[in-house]
């Protein structure tokens, strides 16, 4: 059986489904795991900030106009006039819940069940249209099956157990769509897999179900070699390693959850990204084999905090660097990059939701001092770290001001930290120098 996943946009719109329709509608059997429609959980994000800031009538003005949007929809994509009149009592009642929420005491709760109506709403409208055109497909619930432990890692065992059983008992059907994203947590709350986390949700079903394939559908062809938002003539790289797409998917490439290619690596299950709108072009094919050498890719990572802590007492005696560890550890705050000297250790943040109270800790064992706005550019490729080439870099980047280097941590990526100031002229420099040598 395939997974296939559909990114925001794929389903943003009713020409996008029927897009989409048309991509899934081969007689091959498979799961189908959609996100929200694009702008969706970013409006319900903003309803619970609303929220929490004790801003009910921004809510629920944010909440009204949501929900017409969604009527709105109901009105282009169905003929069906039965159809039509579930969905909009389905949207009602969805938009209703989260009025609901409105008037609880705020919590991290509320948050989850929030933004878990996005995946929903757009579940339930692709299934209805799909039943529209005459497709057998069935709509089975992520929150029957897709868990979280207490360390909030997917829980593997629960989610074969319950998917495997699902799929048996549902009514045979050659499409059974669910959403991305939602998940229970250990005490059966619902939560999430993060921003961006359908994908993951793509994955973990791969795995799960041992599928042949994983693919996920989303508006560009494949990992590019370099940002395209920022470099002109970029193209999509036809093939990596996991490990080469799990350090682009990290340090960047917006493309894909991190964690995503994670479930299915060890299976060794494919996982092939693909566009919507060109569904012909190759894409980018993600397995175990290892193709082409140096450089394949550069990618950006931007709003990078580094943090130096320096200490005039032995700083890298035994011992040290663990407490240092600790703090993040216990902020949960997961460390990028780390460089050290004898006297001082910089090391990099992305979520600076503690910050001020791990600031506060290291202080004690050394001054600290902290930069942001900084942006990790990395370098991705098989090996690049012994390739020929690769020392030519430091020719390249001689005139920008390089705040940190990560040379050797893993053989696949070099990281850089530079102002994102120098970002564009950065990348640019580097596309030139690693793809159009000739022009050099
Ligand atoms: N809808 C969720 C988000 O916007 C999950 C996803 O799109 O992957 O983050
Ligand atoms: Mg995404």
């Amino acid at each position: 059986m395939l997974v296939l996943k559909f990114g925001g946009t794929s389903v943003g719109s009713v020409e996008n489904m029927s897009h989409v329709k048309d991509i899934i509608n081969d007689g091959q059997q498979k799961v189908v795991v959609l996100s929200a429609m694009s702008g969706t959980t970013n409006a319900l994000v903003e309803i619970s900030n609303a929220l929490k800031g004790g801003n009910s009538s921004l809510a629920l003005s944010l909440i009204d106009a949501l929900r017409s949007k969604y009527i709105e929809v109901i009105s282009h994509l169905f003929e069906d006039e039965m159809l039509a009149v579930e969905s909009e009592q389905y949207v009602r009642w969805i938009f209703k819940n989260i009025q609901d929420c409105a008037q609880e005491f705020y919590t991290e709760r509320s948050y989850n069940q929030i933004v878990a109506q996005g995946e929903f709403l757009s579940t339930f409208l692709f299934s209805r249209f799909l039943q529209q055109e005459g497709i057998n497909a069935q709509l089975i619930s992520a929150l029957d099956f897709m868990r979280i432990d207490r360390t909030n890692e997917p829980d593997m065992f629960y989610i074969k157990q319950n998917l495997n059983r699902i799929l048996t008992e549902t009514e045979p059907a050659d499409i059974y769509i669910t959403q991305g994203f939602i998940c229970l947590d250990a005490e059966g709350y619902v939560a999430n897999l993060q921003r961006g986390g359908s994908d993951y949700t793509a994955t973990i079903i791969g795995a799960a179900i041992k599928a042949t394939e994983v693919q996920i559908w989303t508006d560009i062809d494949g990992f590019h070699n370099n940002d395209p938002r920022h470099v002109p003539d970029t193209h999509a790289i036809s093939n990596l390693s996991f490990d080469e797409a799990a350090e682009l998917a990290y340090f960047g490439a917006k493309i894909l959850h991190p964690q995503t290619v994670m479930p299915v690596r060890d299976l060794d299950i494919p996982v092939r990204l693909k566009n919507t709108m060109e569904p012909k072009a190759y894409g980018t094919l993600i397995t175990n084999e290892i193709h082409g050498e140096g450089i394949k890719a550069i990618a950006a990572k931007d709003d990078i905090t580094a943090i130096k802590i320096k200490s005039g007492r032995m700083l890298l005696a035994h011992g040290f660097l663990k407490k240092v560890f600790e703090v993040f550890e216990k902020y949960e705050t997961s460390i990028d990059m780390i460089t050290t000297s004898e006297i001082a250790v910089s090391l990099t943040i992305d979520d600076i939701t503690y910050i001020r109270e791990i600031v506060e800790e290291l202080s004690k064992l050394g001054s600290v001092e902290v930069d942001s706005y900084r942006t990790i550019v990395c370098l991705v490729g098989n090996n690049i770290v012994y390739h020929p080439d690769t020392p030519k870099l430091f020719q390249i980047m001689q005139d920008v001001n390089v705040r940190m280097i990560a040379y050797g941590g893993s053989n696949n990526n070099i990281s850089l930290l530079i102002n994102t100031s120098d970002k564009l002229e950065t990348l640019r420099k580097l596309n030139r120098y690693v793809f159009e040598p000739e022009l050099v």
